[in-house]
């Protein structure tokens, strides 16, 4: 069974992705792509296509609920990298939960992990593959 954020994207539409400037690869190498961002504030960047509705980052390449990868995964802002998908680390998340409801979609709940259990995967980060969008956020949060 595929990590459930590959067949979903739902929370990198939702959200506005804000993050310090500093996290731009104008300033630090191997940072946010600077030509996906625009200026949010006098600290703040934020992912083109999620400064205001419809939200929809740039960066993200999806049919909602059938497949999604984040094109920058390697690159992808901090925000990004600390949201959860629901219980994939023992609790759930507001937004996770939140983001796929908007589209249609249940909730995840521990029952989407159990694949895990069974291939033996005890990796902290079992999404850190290059291809989940996952993460979206502190939120992708933000602002
Ligand atoms: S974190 Fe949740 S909402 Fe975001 S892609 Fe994964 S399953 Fe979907
Ligand atoms: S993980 Fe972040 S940068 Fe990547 S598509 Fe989703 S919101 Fe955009």
């Amino acid at each position: 069974m595929p990590h459930p954020c590959l067949t979903c994207g739902a929370c990198c539409t939702q959200y506005r992705v804000a993050f310090h400037w500093m996290e731009s690869d104008e300033v630090t190498e191997g940072g946010v792509p600077h030509q996906l961002t625009e200026r949010l504030d006098a600290h703040r960047l934020c992912m083109r296509g999620t400064y205001s509705d419809p939200i929809r980052c740039v960066a993200l390449d999806s049919e909602i609920g059938v497949y999604s990868r984040c094109t920058i995964h390697p690159n992808r802002p901090s925000v990004c990298r600390e949201v959860d998908a629901s219980w994939e680390y023992g609790k759930a998340s507001s937004q996770c939960d939140r983001a796929r409801i908007a589209h249609g979609m249940q909730p995840l709940t521990l029952a989407d992990w159990r694949w895990r259990d069974e291939a033996d995967n005890d990796d902290d980060h079992p999404d850190d593959n290059g291809n989940s969008p996952s993460s979206p956020p502190n939120t992708p949060v933000a602002a």
